[in-house]
């Protein structure tokens, strides 16, 4: 087989065919593909033709067909998968070659693969790519770690295939080995809580505000035009809209009650709270998925009081509009934890991140892409030390004018005994981060008191204990 192709797919079901058939789609690409079972690759190919793929039966077929640097990208089931395909291209590959993993792996995985394979010479770019099968057909986010070197072969040809915004490639080099898997990750966690919110402000609306399914879907087409407007709040407004063809029933009221998850929103909890970054909003939306998994115990529940308020709503329009800016706050406080986390991450690994090439390559291709993305980019591009998203003079005034409904949302939740728990625990983050004092204060007491921990004065430098079993004196202890 001579070596004709600029870059390979190795993988091939619903991700990697679509990424192959949009790569090859592009000026310029000449694509090889392999996949372990060769019946994938023919199907491929024979729906195809226009492609004029490379098919290889064998990896040394598809390695042999790629010219230097030979540059394959990895699309196999995260995990053990990831590690075999790898293990067959390190035998192959030489020197200043080009292995690109664009599956949901762990960036820890990723900086470990990274440090076996860059120490052959290869070059190893764990990559997120994000916008599910539509994206990696029509043009995701991609989100690339490795080398920059590596980046300057791959990233052309990322940029071919990637969404394009206002005449903007959504692709950028994000960092060394596993920054690009790592801002992936974050990017999965906003979503959940984006997901979590909006739930939360369609089950407001369903059981207090007593609308119908499609009325909610038009009022989520109408937020849609506003400065909600996103792919997710696009995408509920057809969910809702849908008729069960069985039942003659909204869909949503026939879907099990249960939601699944893969993983990286764990991860991005796991992660914050591995680097002390409170990401509450992302981790209540994936402990709410939790709860409501939790069959067993819903099901064999007694009956549990409530003592919950009916809440009369009497203005329709005001309500709506209250929900509205709650879930507005809340989805910037998700945001604002999120590229908090990529910032502790950043430090923790040693990576150049720039925040608002972040926000930009987000604007288009992936799951999160909103029209307010343009704010973020533009909150970092005036100040790239900028401590929160929620102290840039945009989401100040943004936030302050949702306060009051915000408040008024999250109270009526408790009082009608509808769980709000990402509007609530945003809420209460953003009065955290507010206040003059914390009562993190009296922790430290207790904290000293049972475990002799000390605690610092804010009158004086240095760290003191109060000898609670003795005369209670306080002693400084360094
Ligand atoms: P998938 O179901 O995750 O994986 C199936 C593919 O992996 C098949 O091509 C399979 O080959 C191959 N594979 C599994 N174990 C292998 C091994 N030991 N050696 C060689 N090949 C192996 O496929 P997918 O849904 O297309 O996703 C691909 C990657 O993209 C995953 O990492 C996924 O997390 C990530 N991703 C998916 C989405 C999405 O929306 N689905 C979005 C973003 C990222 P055979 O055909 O031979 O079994």
């Amino acid at each position: 087989m001579s070596a004709t192709a600029n870059i390979g797919v190795i993988g091939l079901a619903v991700m990697g065919s679509n990424l192959a058939r949009n790569l090859a789609s592009r000026e310029g690409n000449s694509v090889a593909i392999f996949n372990r079972s060769y019946d994938k690759t023919t199907a491929l190919v024979d729906s195809h033709p226009e492609a004029n793929f490379i098919a290889a039966e064998t990896i040394d077929e598809f390695v042999d067909s790629l010219k230097s640097p030979k540059t394959a990208i990895i699309m196999v089931q995260a995990g053990a998968g990831t590690d075999a395909v790898i293990e067959l291209l390190k035998e192959r590959f030489s020197k200043g070659d080009i292995i690109v993993d664009g599956g949901n792996a762990l960036f820890t995985d990723t900086i470990r693969r990274e440090k076996e394979v860059a120490a052959l010479g290869i070059n190893f770019v764990g990559a997120g790519i994000s916008g599910g099968e539509e994206g990696a057909l029509l043009g995701p986010s991609i989100m690339p770690g490795g080398t920059k070197e590596a980046y300057k072969t791959l990233g052309p040809i990322l940029e071919t295939i990637a969404a394009n915004v206002d005449g903007e490639p959504c692709v950028t080099h994000i960092g060394a080995d596993g920054a690009g898997h790592f801002v992936k990750m974050i990017h999965n966690g906003i979503e959940y809580a984006d997901m979590q919110l909006i739930a939360e402000a369609y089950d407001l609306l369903r059981k207090a505000g007593d609308f119908s399914p499609n009325e909610i879907a038009e009022i989520f087409e109408e937020w849609n035009r506003g400065e909600l407007e996103s792919y997710l709040i696009e995408i509920t407004a057809e969910v809702l809209k849908q008729t069960d063809a069985k039942t003659g029933q909204p869909l949503v009221d026939v879907i099990l009650d249960q939601a699944g998850s893969k993983g990286t929103g764990v991860w991005t909890v796991q992660s914050a709270l591995d680097l002390g970054t409170p990401v509450s909003g992302i981790a209540e939306a994936v402990f709410a998925r939790s709860l409501s998994a939790q069959a067993a115990q819903r099901a064999g529940k007694p009956e549990l009081p409530a003592h919950a308020q009916t809440w009369s709503v009497e203005d329709k329009p005001a309500f709506i509009e209250a929900v509205r800016r709650a879930l507005y706050a809340s989805k910037i406080v998700a945001y604002a934890q999120g590229f908090d986390a990529i910032r502790a991450g950043a430090k923790e690994h040693n990576w150049e991140i720039n925040l608002g090439e972040v926000a930009r390559i987000w604007r288009g291709g992936c799951i999160i892409r909103a029209q307010f993305l343009n704010r973020i980019t533009e909150a970092y591009q005036k100040n790239e030390n900028l401590l929160s998203l929620l102290f840039a003079e945009y989401f100040v005034s943004a936030i302050d004018g949702t306060l009051a409904s915000w408040r008024e949302i999250v109270a009526m939740g408790a009082l009608t005994g509808t769980p709000t728990p990402a509007f609530a625990s945003s809420l209460s983050y953003y009065d955290g981060l507010r206040a003059e004092r914390l009562p993190a204060a009296l922790v430290q007491g207790q904290r000293d008191f049972f475990g002799a921990h000390t605690y610092k004065r804010v009158d004086a430098e240095g760290s003191f204990h109060t000898l609670w079993s003795g005369d209670r004196s306080e002693i400084q202890t360094s």
